[in-house]
């Protein structure tokens, strides 16, 4: 499982059709996850808060992520693993995606002033 990392992460994962049977998370570009399986390809990252939520993400783009994010499960800070995940199938479900912003991210960010995403910085989107 190490070779995550070093087998980079293609461009525009996830964009085959949303399958019928099965439970998965439609994201806001029209992608989708399934937040109870593990994909062998993706990149995985956990955020650990001090009220002990462990938070399994996945970068389904390349970009940047954040070292902190705020947990939303007590709104205490919770700090990135820096994506040493040896087994990701152990902090499952899924609870957040990381992907390219869309359209009307960018251009939100764009009139309030941000470079996040101009600066290569992923969107980050909760997943229920
Ligand atoms: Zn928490």
């Amino acid at each position: 499982m190490s070779n995550f990392r070093a087998s980079g992460i293609p461009e525009r994962r996830h964009t085959e059709p949303v399958p019928a049977d099965r439970r998965v998370h439609v994201l806001a570009d029209g992608r989708w996850v399934d937040p109870n399986v593990i994909d062998p390809t993706g990149r995985y990252n956990v955020y650990d808060c001090p009220s002990g939520h462990h938070l399994l993400s996945m970068d389904l783009d390349r970009g940047v992520t954040p070292a902190f994010v705020a947990c939303p499960d007590c709104d205490a800070t919770a700090g990135s693993r820096f994506y040493r995940v040896p087994d990701p199938a152990s902090s499952l479900p899924l609870r957040m995606v990381w992907r390219l912003a869309t359209r009307s991210e960018r251009k939100r960010e764009r009139r309030e002033g941000g470079d996040h995403y101009a600066l290569g910085g992923l969107s980050r989107e909760w997943v229920p």
